[in-house]
């Protein structure tokens, strides 16, 4: 394969993960990665999560599937490039009734070839978007995939923040050792259009800043419930969505933050 790994070149490797689903890992790794091609850069998104791959709806990219080719005698594929993101998903490669096939080994054996046997190209910010939850399948995508570092999804209730404490601890297991950039807390509060100043606390507060407490990390953002996003997600309207005035700062910023943390 020396001339697939001449061919890529993935600078800074940026790992979304959280506890368990359904907290927006997937929205928040979708969002981070149209705010730096938003900035220019060349990036991927791989969307690892094979228990609920949502690249392709969030992207509008349902049935579509990677072209393949051969170098040196091997299977290769090209990401299917939507907003200026290369993106490759799990589920490019599934149909949806097929998940229950994707455990344990064949799982991680699959991901690292999505990660080594795809052909990216010169690459500035990967985002990888982790299946939930510890484990052999996300420790192989640790191990394959190399992230430079990661960002902790949670939302504000207890539950969420427990599981999420457990990802954290996979980062920092210390023959794995991927410096965690923060906490980011997802649906913290919800505030109606027509009432701009009223914030409604409806999954609990204080959740995310007490994960970073316990993991000795920072909180690094707070994310508002925004209404709309779940039905724009659904159409394959993100792109519409991210333009939201009150997620695109919060998102930008924590692009920009996530960047100047890593070696340049
Ligand atoms: P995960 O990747 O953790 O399973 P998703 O990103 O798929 O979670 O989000 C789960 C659901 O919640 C989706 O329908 C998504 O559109 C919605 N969602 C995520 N974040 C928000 C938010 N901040 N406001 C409103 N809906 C959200």
């Amino acid at each position: 394969m020396s001339e697939l790994k001449e061919l890529n070149n993935i600078k800074h490797r940026i790992a979304v993960a959280s506890g368990k689903g359904g907290v927006g890992k997937s929205t928040v790794a979708a969002n981070l990665a149209l705010a730096y091609a938003g900035e220019g850069l060349k990036v991927a998104l791989l969307d690892a999560d094979i228990y609920g791959p949502s690249a392709p709806i969030l992207f509008g990219l349902e049935g579509a599937r990677p072209e393949i080719t051969s170098i040196d005698g091997k299977e290769v594929f090209f990401p299917i490039e939507k907003f200026g993101i290369k993106i490759i998903s799990v589920g490019f490669f599934m149909n949806p009734d097929q998940s229950l096939i994707w455990r344990g080994p064949m799982a991680s054996s699959f991901l690292s070839r999505m990660i080594n046997d795809t052909v990216w190209g010169d690459i500035d910010v990967m985002v990888i978007d982790f299946p939930p939850g510890t484990g052999d399948i996300p420790i192989t995508l640790i191990n394959e995939a190399k992230p430079s570092t990661a960002i902790i999804v949670t939302t504000p209730q207890k539950i969420s923040v427990s599981d999420a404490h457990k990802s954290g601890l996979m980062f920092r297991h210390e023959q794995i050792n991927v410096p965690i950039f923060g906490v980011v807390e997802n649906m913290s509060w919800f505030t109606p259009t027509n009432h701009p100043e009223d914030k409604y606390y409806i999954f609990g507060k204080g959740g995310g800043q007490e994960l970073a407490n316990t993991m000795g990390t920072k909180l690094v953002a707070q994310i508002p419930i925004a209404q709309g996003l779940a039905e724009a997600a659904d159409e394959g309207k993100l792109i519409n969505y991210a333009q939201n005035e009150i997620t695109l700062p919060i998102f930008r910023k924590l692009a920009t933050e996530i960047f100047g943390s890593m070696d340049k």
